[in-house]
């Protein structure tokens, strides 16, 4: 197959500019926080940031892994801010968010993995905006199950935990990750009754069997809710992109994954873990 040369048209999208961008982006500053949408340079900026939406990166800006996709810095981190949940609830009472969506940075030198701060973080920003719904996107513990569980007893709405890519490219795509281990956090998450969300992304090399495949591992673990979206590189460090994936065909791979029983399945190429998370709240469990 030949390489893709240039972003197809579908994947062309508005430039993040306007008052409620500018608003967002003067809050994010002053409060020293990181986001997801600016580390991972994400192309929806302008629509979510116009809409006061913004992804939250707690625990520093610095990780401990290397994920071949990840515009993320790799390192020792060396940030450990008590005050941080304070800060990012302050934040979201501000910008008067009505659904959160927080991830993380890995913390693997940590011995609890950076679950106290994330706990916190989920009871805070509770206190501070009891009305404001909260997605947490958690990193991969280890086999820490005391770390996952501490995460998710904050009384989040949503957890996700991103299986980012199909099995046969965990090597390439996500090394310091192993892909049963990460089901295995879909199934704990499930299993405490707690509503379950993972995302992948698209355009890496994968094939329709392998895609296929992931789905049926994750709705035999009783996932709610899967996102898919393509790739895209974000420098030329990164990982190639493969294939710009057509609209057609994500239109295809949502409809395998609610025939195979997943109830929500968020399928087109612009889409990213946090796109319309609010629509996800209300998923039964
Ligand atoms: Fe941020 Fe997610 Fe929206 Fe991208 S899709 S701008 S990462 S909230
Ligand atoms: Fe990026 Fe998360 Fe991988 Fe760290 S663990 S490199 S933040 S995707």
């Amino acid at each position: 197959k030949e390489k893709p040369q240039r972003r197809p048209d579908w994947l062309r999208v508005k430039l993040p500019i306007g008052k409620e961008y500018a608003k967002v982006r003067k809050l994010v500053d002053q409060h020293k926080l990181n986001t997801i949408c600016q580390s991972g340079n994400c192309p929806n900026m302008g629509e979510c940031w116009g809409e006061g939406t913004a992804t939250f990166m707690i625990l520093g800006n610095i990780c401990t892994r290397g994920c071949s996709f990840c515009a993320v810095a790799t390192g020792r981190p060396t940030e450990y801010d008590a005050e941080e949940p304070k800060r990012v609830a302050d934040a979201i009472h501000k910008m008067q968010v009505k659904h959160a969506v927080i991830t993380s940075v890995n913390r693997d030198e940590l011995k609890d993995r950076g679950a106290e701060i994330w706990y916190q973080t989920v009871v805070e920003t509770k206190k501070l905006n009891p009305e404001t719904t909260i997605e947490t996107l958690i990193p991969d513990t280890r086999k820490n199950w005391d770390a996952l569980y501490r995460m998710m007893e904050g009384g989040q709405e949503v957890i996700s935990h991103n299986m980012e890519t199909v099995k046969e490219l965990y090597r390439a795509v996500r090394p310091q990750a192993k892909y049963d281990r990460s089901l295995e956090h879909i199934k704990r998450i499930v299993d405490a009754g707690r509503r379950a969300k993972t995302g992948i992304m698209l355009g890496l090399g994968e094939t329709d069997e392998m895609v296929f495949r992931i789905m049926d591992d994750l709705a035999e673990r009783g996932l709610h809710v899967m996102t898919l979206g393509q790739y895209l590189q974000p420098t030329k460090m990164h990982h190639e992109v493969i294939e710009y994936i057509h609209p057609d065909k994500f239109e295809m791979y949502r409809e395998e994954g609610l025939k195979r029983g997943i109830k929500y399945v968020e399928s087109s190429p612009l889409v990213r873990s946090s796109y319309h998370a609010e629509r996800h709240v209300n998923v039964p469990i």
